[in-house]
C-alpha cells in the first residue's frame, strides 16, 4: 500500500485491548453548571479557563471522528450542557450523522433547568430520547441537595420536554438519610408519567465539601427494600449504557440499577469519555488519559486524531475499583464529574 492511500484509509472500528468494541461516546461540553449538587462539586469551584475549551467547531469535528470510528450513540452532558452558549448549533451540526445513518442516536443528560427554552428545539435535531437528573420530589430537599437549583424550574422543564415529544429516563442519585425514605414514592411518580427511572450509586469523584461516606448508600440495600413493597423481574432491556433493569410489576414501569460499588459493570464497557478541553478518558474511575486537542488542531486532516485515538484506546483499562469506607475516604480520581461528564 503506498504512503497516499495508507493515510486517506477509513479509520478502523475501536477495539480495547479485551475485545470491547467502544461504540459509546459521551462529551462533557463545559465542566460548567447552574447547580451545585453536593455530592458532585464543592460550593466554590474553579471551572476550566474558557481559552482551554474546544470551540463547538472543534467538538463537532472531535465527534464526527469518533462517528467515523465506529461510534454509534453519542450522548453531550456536562456539567450542565444546556448552559454552554450557543449549544443548540452543536445538536444542530451533529444531527447530519443521524440523517445519514452514521448516528443511531443523539442524546444528552441534563439537570432538566433549561428544557423549557430548549425541548422543542432538541426534538428537531432529531433528539428522542434524554436523561433528566433529578432526586427528589421535595422542594426543600431539592434546594439542599442542588444548593442553588428550584425544583418549580425542572418541573417545568420535564413538562416541556413531555410536550416536544422527548422520552425521558429519571436519574436519581441514592443518597443515604437524604431521598433513602422516597425512592419507592420517586418509582411511583416517574412510572406514573410513563418514564423510565434509574438509579445511581455516588462514586468517589473529586474533593466535595462533605463526606462520601455519609452518602454512600448501596444499591443492594436499596433492591431489598424495594421488595418488601415491589415484585422486581430482571429483564434484559438494554439502553446502551451500563444499567441493569428490572420491570416492576405493580407499577408496569422499568427501573434502571447503575452499581459501580455493589456490582461492577466494567466486562461490558463500550464507552469512552471527551471532555471539553478534548482530554480523552478511557474509563471514568481511572486517572489514565489522552490529549486529543493537540492532535486536532495540529493539522486540517483527521490523520493524527485517529491516530491519538487508536492509541488510547489500546490502552483502555480493564476497569475501575471504586470504594467509599471509612478506610477509603480519599476520592478515587481527583477530577469531579462534572470534568469527565456523568
Ligand atoms: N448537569 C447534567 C445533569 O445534572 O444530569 C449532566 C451532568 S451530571 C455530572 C450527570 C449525572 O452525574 C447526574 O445524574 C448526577 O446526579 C450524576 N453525578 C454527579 N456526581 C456524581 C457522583 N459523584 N456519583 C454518582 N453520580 C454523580
Amino acid at each position: 500500500m503506498d504512503f497516499l492511500s495508507a493515510a486517506s484509509a477509513p479509520p478502523q472500528d475501536m477495539i480495547d485491548p479485551f475485545g470491547r468494541g467502544i461504540t459509546y461516546l459521551r462529551v462533557s461540553v463545559t465542566d460548567r453548571c447552574d447547580f451545585r449538587c453536593v455530592y458532585c462539586m464543592a460550593e466554590n469551584m474553579t471551572f476550566l479557563p474558557k481559552r482551554d475549551v474546544l470551540t463547538l467547531e472543534e467538538l463537532d469535528r472531535l465527534c464526527s471522528a469518533f462517528i467515523a470510528k465506529g461510534v454509534r450513540k453519542l450522548r453531550l452532558t456536562g456539567g450542565e450542557p444546556l448552559v454552554r452558549k450557543n449549544i443548540m448549533s452543536l445538536f444542530r451540526s451533529l444531527s447530519r450523522h443521524l440523517d445519514s445513518g452514521d448516528l443511531e442516536e443523539l442524546t444528552l443528560t441534563s439537570n432538566g433547568s433549561q428544557l423549557p427554552k430548549y425541548a422543542e428545539e432538541l426534538y428537531c435535531c432529531g433528539v428522542r430520547r434524554i436523561n433528566v437528573s433529578l432526586d427528589t420530589l421535595d422542594a426543600e430537599k431539592f434546594r439542599a441537595i442542588t444548593r442553588w437549583g428550584e425544583l418549580d424550574q425542572v418541573m417545568a422543564g420535564i413538562e416541556a420536554a413531555e410536550r416536544g415529544g422527548l422520552k425521558i429516563k429519571i436519574n436519581t442519585v441514592a443518597l443515604k438519610d437524604v431521598n433513602e425514605g422516597e425512592i419507592e414514592e420517586m418509582i411511583g411518580w416517574a412510572h406514573g408519567r410513563g418514564f423510565d427511572m434509574t438509579l445511581i450509586e455516588t462514586m468517589p469523584l473529586g474533593d466535595i465539601d462533605a463526606d462520601r461516606v455519609d452518602q454512600y448508600l448501596p444499591l443492594s440495600q436499596v433492591r431489598a427494600q424495594l421488595l418488601d413493597r415491589f415484585t422486581l423481574e430482571d429483564i434484559p432491556y438494554k439502553t446502551g449504557g451500563p444499567a441493569r433493569y428490572v420491570a416492576i410489576k405493580e407499577t408496569g414501569g422499568r427501573l434502571g440499577f447503575i452499581t459501580p460499588l455493589t456490582h461492577n459493570f466494567c466486562e461490558s464497557c463500550n464507552r469512552v469519555r471527551v471532555t471539553c478541553t478534548g482530554t480523552l478518558f478511557m474509563c471514568l474511575g481511572q486517572e489514565d488519559a489522552a490529549d486529543l486537542r493537540a492532535p486536532l488542531r495540529a493539522s486540517e486532516g483527521n490523520d493524527l486524531l485517529y491516530a491519538a485515538i487508536d492509541e488510547a484506546i489500546s490502552r483502555k483499562p480493564k476497569g475501575h475499583d471504586f470504594v467509599i469506607d471509612r478506610r477509603n475516604r480519599r476520592p478515587a480520581v481527583a477530577r469531579h464529574m462534572n470534568v469527565t461528564g456523568g
